[in-house]
């Protein structure tokens, strides 16, 4: 019997732990005198760039307005079609609409739950302007095929970064590969804030410069607009914090493969579960730890009933929501996509999980599954 609740997620260990760092960060900013776009920011912006390995780096108020202003910066909007899955978090497909552009499409593989890029020519049409790859999970889909499709087919590339934060292909980190990378530091994720922000990476200096401009209503010089922007910009007192939490990045992940080789080695050789699969030219951040078993719902509802808490990521595929009626899919559209939400089920993973915790999850599930005679 577990006699302790796990929690799926828990930023609390690592406040109490670090208080005084991060009042200190925000006591910071409280005196500066600059409380908008001051010194935090654009050290976030300097530093987070280079950790990412690309020259630039420009903050906004969230992921979703880090993918939707990189695809206006480059000038995606209505009547163009954009590539992406439907497997990932609604915000994608949200920042594609708010463009006036369409989201297409694309399987996923069954191992990864990534896109699949062997399907990319199939779904082509002259209107395709941009593929949005999604590192769901904190894992790259295969970039280099990727990459050479959209060069062929001269397409835009923007990749989805929010789940992948520090993940590498083939030694490259998750952002730089495409013409631009967006990243949310929404609490839960690998780089997390005390609340919402993102930020949009890019090599080109000129795209830089229009993505500066298009986050603080077009203007680059006060109170006159250059071109139609908007207000989204990243906080002060967030990129103060995040300022103080990226130097522990790296640790904080190669922490979260640990707890993932852990799951995996008590996890396996259990009838039906199948463990996440990791690509040989990737590093995995496990922003989520996400197995599939054909018994989901009932494992769910056991590990509750012992206390552990965990996820479904995600229990409907966009393509099927009622909100996406308009884009005209129907089920058995997408059949990988489609089986992978039925089976999926994210276990609890963050750098301050516990080691009893961690082994209590894995003996609930085991226990499960020999309740249910299908060890
Ligand atoms: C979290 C997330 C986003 C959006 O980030 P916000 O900061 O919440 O707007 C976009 N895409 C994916 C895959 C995400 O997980």
């Amino acid at each position: 019997m577990t006699t302790k609740n796990v929690k799926y997620w828990d930023y609390l260990c690592d406040y109490a732990a670090r208080k005084d760092d991060y009042l200190c960060a925000v006591d910071e900013v409280f005196s500066s005198g600059q409380l908008i776009l001051g010194a935090q920011v654009a050290l976030f912006e300097e530093r987070f760039a280079e950790f990412c390995g690309v020259a630039f780096g420009v903050g906004v108020n969230s992921g979703t307005d880090a993918l939707f202003l990189a695809l206006k910066g480059l000038g995606v909007g209505a009547g163009d079609e954009v590539i992406t899955v439907a497997n990932t978090a609604v915000p994608t497909v949200a920042a594609i609409r708010a463009t006036g552009a369409t989201p297409v499409f694309a399987d996923v593989e069954e191992g990864t739950s990534l896109l699949d890029v062997n399907l990319l020519p199939a779904i082509l049409t002259e209107r395709t302007r941009c593929i949005v790859p999604v590192h769901l999970f904190g894992q790259m889909v295969d970039m280099e095929p990727l990459l050479e499709f959209a060069r062929a087919k001269s397409l835009l590339v923007v990749e989805d970064c929010a789940q992948a934060c520090g993940a590498t292909y083939k030694g490259r980190r998750a952002g730089s590969f495409g013409n631009i990378g967006a990243f949310s530091f929404y609490p839960t994720k690998i780089l997390g804030a005390f609340g919402d922000g993102g930020m949009m990476i890019t090599a080109s200096e000129d795209l830089m410069v229009k993505l500066r401009r298009l986050r603080n209503y077009g203007m680059e010089a006060e109170y006159c607009s250059d071109m139609e922007g908007y207000n989204s910009r990243l906080d002060e007192i967030q990129a103060a914090l995040l300022n103080r939490r990226l130097p522990r990045v790296d640790a904080a992940a190669e922490k979260r493969r640990e707890i993932a080789k852990i799951y995996a080695d008590g996890l396996k050789d259990i009838g039906d579960i199948s463990l996440p699969v990791v690509r040989k030219e990737c590093c995995h951040q496990y922003n989520l730890y996400t197995i599939r078993t054909a018994f989901r719902d009932r494992l769910m509802i056991y590990l509750r009933e012992q206390g552990v808490e965990t996820k479904i990521n995600y229990p409907t595929p966009i393509h099927l929501m009622r909100g996406y009626d308009f884009l005209g899919y129907r089920a058995g559209d997408l059949a990988v996509t489609e089986s992978l939400c039925k089976r999926v089920l994210s276990l609890p993973i963050y750098p301050e999980l516990e080691e009893t915790d961690l082994l209590s999850v894995i003996n609930s599930v085991k226990k499960f599954f020999s309740l249910s005679g299908s060890i």
